[in-house]
């Protein structure tokens, strides 16, 4: 079933899209079906719960930490993690350097941007975003490297109101794209609204529940 579903999605998004399977709150079995499967790229919310999951599976996985951070919880996955996505102060990037210089690696981060209506769903303005990565103080931070963007829509079945966030979005990503060359990576789009997502430029999708399911947040 897992691995039917990765496949059916895979045959619809184009190549350079890349398809993150979002595994937060299911069981090890679950993500050894998808590595099974061929999925190599896994996304979890929860840092505990990534590292549970990192120490128990292959260690060709590449783990996508995608949820809201706790600064100081980032030491415990500064020694594997490929990709933060949600990345949304100057302060939290000084601390994933730090815990990154301490395993001598250098941990790939996107900016997460405040593109939806609600306000209880986090990020930084776009002026923000500009600024961290126009600063002189980015480039002192060698254990870390900005490389693109991340955003969530509204939660809304409007296609108007999403079309207007991701192509937003991907105005600001062009353009920052093209002045600074590490930058080549749009994360955004979900189960609901990938499709969408990929027309409006994203290069990265986010995929859980057309994956794995529905979750069920009270047995977890
Ligand atoms: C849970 C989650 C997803 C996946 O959501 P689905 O609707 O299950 O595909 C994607 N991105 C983030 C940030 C998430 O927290």
């Amino acid at each position: 079933m897992i691995k039917n579903n990765i496949d059916k999605i895979k045959l619809e998004l184009p190549e350079h899209v890349t398809l993150v399977a979002v595994s937060k709150t299911k069981p090890i079995e679950d993500l050894q079906e998808a590595y099974n499967g061929g999925q190599r790229i896994f996304g979890e919310n929860k840092i505990q719960e990534m590292v549970t999951k990192y120490d128990a599976l292959p260690k060709d996985i590449q783990w996508h930490m995608i949820g809201h951070l706790q600064r100081n919880k980032v030491k415990y996955m500064a020694h594997f993690v490929d990709l933060i996505h949600g990345v949304d102060s100057f302060k939290t990037l000084t601390e994933i350097n730090k815990q990154a210089k301490k395993h001598n690696r250098v941990i790939n981060c996107l900016l997460q941007a405040h593109i939806a209506e609600e306000s209880t769903k986090f990020g930084l303005s776009f002026n923000e975003i500009e600024t961290i990565i126009a600063s002189e103080e980015i480039n002192k931070l060698e254990n870390i490297k900005v490389v693109g963007l991340m955003g969530m829509a509204t939660f809304t079945k409007d296609k108007e109101q999403l079309q207007k966030e991701f192509s937003s979005l991907n105005t600001l990503f062009i353009n920052i794209k093209n002045k600074y060359s590490d930058i080549n990576i749009l994360s955004m789009g979900m189960s609901g609204d990938y499709k969408l997502a990929i027309k409006c430029g994203s290069t990265m999708v986010r995929i859980g529940s057309s994956i794995f399911g529905n979750r069920n947040y009270l047995a977890s």
